[in-house]
């Protein structure tokens, strides 16, 4: 057990045994060494089911709109994820008083596919680590160390904010990456709607990628509607490209690039390049970035003078 593991499970147990939350919601093992899973701990003596290594993917401030909405919860968090949970309490879906953040310096997160395009199974890993050469992969015939752009996911390639904006106590060190990779989305507008276009083609409509994002929480999204209808049932690529166009609206200046959308898709879509693209538009026009502790609204939310106005651009 790594040392800031023992921490957060020495943390998440004092705040339960002192009755400051309910519970604590974090990662605990996975099906398998590369895999962790959200866990809910209620009980103090529950803590050492908490895990903190590279395969801790999920962003786990999905959880806070339902459960921290009238009761203190414990949560351990990425700086992603915390990010997420500034966006929340601006957003007034959660108070930052009914959370107690565990927040944890980021050297990022793995990708498993990633893994299991190198020189070993993943059936034979047992056990990731950092260490300063990268990932050190443990398997049943020996270790292996894999470079940072090797195994990263992709959100974490391009991340370069990897301490915690706020917290009650933080753990660990960040570890800053050491190259920043460029978007792979073709810039001319044919080849970028070619691109989509093909992109859409492949979704199903199954929408993990919203009931993963902790941005999406609307108790009914437009999708779901059935008067006024936004978008049919049917999953063909004009309908994904209703769907995917209008909910991008919705988490223009909200999106924090946590990648999650992308990681559940099941047919690979690379639905975050697209959130990420929206919000750097946002960031180029108003100069706002989601998940910043220093704003005190959502970009919806502001008005000053000098704010971009379309009406007169030509827009
Ligand atoms: S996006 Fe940033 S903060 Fe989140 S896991 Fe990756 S490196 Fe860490
Ligand atoms: S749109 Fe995707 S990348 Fe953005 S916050 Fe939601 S899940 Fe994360
Ligand atoms: S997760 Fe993938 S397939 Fe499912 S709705 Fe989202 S983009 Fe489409």
């Amino acid at each position: 057990m790594s040392d800031i593991e023992n921490k957060i499970q020495e943390e998440a147990k004092k705040a339960l045994e002192g009755g400051d939350v309910s519970v604590v919601i974090g990662w605990g093992a996975g099906s398998a060494p590369f895999k962790t899973t959200p866990v809910f701990i209620e009980k103090p003596e529950d803590a050492d089911k908490l895990v903190w290594n590279p395969a801790c993917v999920n962003n786990l401030a999905v959880y806070l709109p339902k459960l921290a909405n009238d009761k203190k919860v414990g949560i351990v968090a990425k700086p992603c994820d915390i990010r997420s949970m500034i966006g929340l309490i601006q957003e007034k879906q959660i108070k930052r008083e009914n959370l107690y953040i565990i927040g944890l310096g980021c050297a990022g997160v793995v990708d498993a596919f990633n893994l299991d395009s190198q020189d070993f199974h993943l059936q034979d890993v047992i056990g990731l680590d950092w260490t300063s050469d990268g990932l050190k992969v443990s398997t049943t015939n020996g270790d292996y160390t894999l470079s940072c752009s090797d195994c990263l996911r992709d959100m974490c390639l391009v991340c370069t904010k990897r301490e915690p904006a706020i917290f009650d106590v933080k753990l660990g060190e960040a570890v800053q990456p050491s190259d920043i990779r460029e978007s792979l989305i073709p810039e001319l507008a044919e080849e970028r709607k070619a691109y989509w276009s093909e992109q859409f083609s492949k979704c199903i409509r199954c929408y993990a990628c919203r009931q993963v994002c902790p941005a999406c929480y609307c108790k009914t999204c437009f999708a779901d509607r059935v008067e006024p209808k936004w978008t049919a049932k049917k999953a063909t690529a004009e309908e994904a490209w209703m769907f995917h166009a209008t909910r991008m609206m919705h988490i223009a200046g909200r999106c924090i690039g946590c990648g999650e959308c992308e990681r559940i898709c099941p047919v690979g879509i690379p639905v975050a390049e697209l959130a990420r693209e929206m919000a750097q538009a946002v960031k180029d026009t108003y100069g706002y970035e989601a998940g910043d502790p220093n704003q005190e609204s959502p970009v919806l939310g502001q008005y000053k003078e000098e704010d971009f106005d379309p009406a007169h651009h030509g827009g």
